[in-house]
């Protein structure tokens, strides 16, 4: 049995995505906080009868899958692909001696330990296996001048991952190649040796991520607040916007309550930190900065992260002045620094019954709320 012998997982991370309509292939996409290609790979790494795991990607992204992969123990090689998918396999395939293979999408994500058990436990005793699923769709093929109905319940729709035996999977290739044969999946090249391919329960989770309808919707919450003390000779900064008052706020920059909030909830919704980590007030470059400036890096940083601001929502707490007249502008600093609609950004103002720090107009206070999603 399979125990006795070394099983490595081949796992292709080489397609270039274009049907996403994305700049990145779709196995780098993020998937709830990490890539679709590291969920894909998980699964293999976390299973204590894989021992070794390859991985085949484009060649201009192999730094980027030698560091997605970093953490990974079992990740042996990150191995450059060919033209065609068949290709990619096998230049991985010439990495591998003996024992078993796994080779498995980077774009399936959702595989389980117990499909690839069972792909590897049929592997192991029929020599060639498939993940599949039964066909939900009735399935017509045409033939002669009509067509005819087949029978489902001997229709399968094949996944990954396919499991071999390495020397017939390494003889098919070699077939194939001789032959000038490419197919669609590498089952279909152990058929072509005429011999069985057997079928394992996959699953209908197990989808190979294809379009962006496949990917489920991401929408992250986060929330900031800031206080800063009121000062006589400092500007009033709030959203970007000097207001004329009789004192200022104190702080390292220039004081944007507001702004510093809103980065704060931005920031926290990608789980990226806070402004003080990103923009720390031991840094000479951020004395007096504008905080328009640094919103926009934020921006920037969150968009690194996959992620931008769908809406935004700040309260401002401040007993004086009366704010509502800057209101208008405020909410236009902020659309126009992130690149939102207007209608995205809500900018309120209350005072606090002349209770607390607030009240007795010792500083001001703001908080935010904000949704970002994937981009
Ligand atoms: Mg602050």
């Amino acid at each position: 049995m399979y125990k006795e012998k070394r099983v490595t997982a081949i796992i292709t991370a080489a397609g270039s995505g274009r049907r996403m309509g994305s700049s990145v292939p779709k196995q780098f996409l993020p998937l709830k906080g990490r890539t679709i290609l590291q969920r894909s790979i998980e699964p293999f790494e976390n299973a204590y009868f894989i021992d070794d795991i390859l991985v085949v990607t484009g060649q201009d992204f192999v730094p980027l899958c030698n560091r997605l992969c970093r953490d990974y123990t079992k990740v042996r090689h990150i191995i450059a692909g060919g033209k065609e998918r068949q290709d990619s396999v096998k230049n991985a395939l010439d990495f591998v001696k003996d024992g078993y293979v796994l080779i498995h999408d980077g774009a399936r994500p959702y595989i389980t330990r117990e499909i690839i058990e069972r792909v590897l436990a049929d592997a192991a005793e029929k020599g060639a296996a498939v993940a599949a699923v039964h066909t939900k769709d009735t399935v017509r093929q045409l033939c002669g001048e009509g067509s005819r109905t087949l029978d489902r319940d001997r229709l399968y729709n094949v996944q990954t991952p396919q499991g071999f035996e390495v020397p017939l999977i390494k003889a098919a290739f070699k077939k194939a190649y001789e032959e000038g044969f490419y197919g669609t999946d590498d089952a279909v090249l152990v058929e072509r040796m005429g011999h069985d391919v057997a079928v394992s329960q996959g699953s209908y989770e197990n989808i190979k991520i294809t379009t962006k309808e496949d990917l489920p919707v991401d929408i992250r919450v986060g929330s900031g607040f800031d206080v800063h003390r009121l000062t006589e000779n400092r500007r009033l900064i709030l959203c970007g916007v000097e207001i004329p008052f009789e004192k200022g706020l104190l702080g390292h920059s220039d004081a944007d309550v507001a702004l510093h909030a809103l980065m704060d909830a931005i920031l926290g919704a990608a789980s990226l930190g806070d402004i003080g980590k990103h923009f720390p007030d031991t840094d000479d470059r951020y004395k007096g900065i504008s905080s328009m400036v640094l919103l926009e890096e934020v921006k920037k940083i969150a968009a690194e992260a996959g992620y931008a601001v769908n809406n935004a929502d700040i309260t401002i707490m401040a007993q004086r002045p009366k704010l509502l007249p800057y209101i208008e502008q405020m909410r236009k600093n902020i659309a126009d620094a992130l690149g939102t609609d207007i209608n995205c950004i809500s900018v309120k103002a209350t005072t606090t019954e002349r209770l607390g720090f607030v009240g007795r107009e010792e500083g001001i206070a703001a908080e935010a709320v904000c949704t970002i999603n994937r981009i």
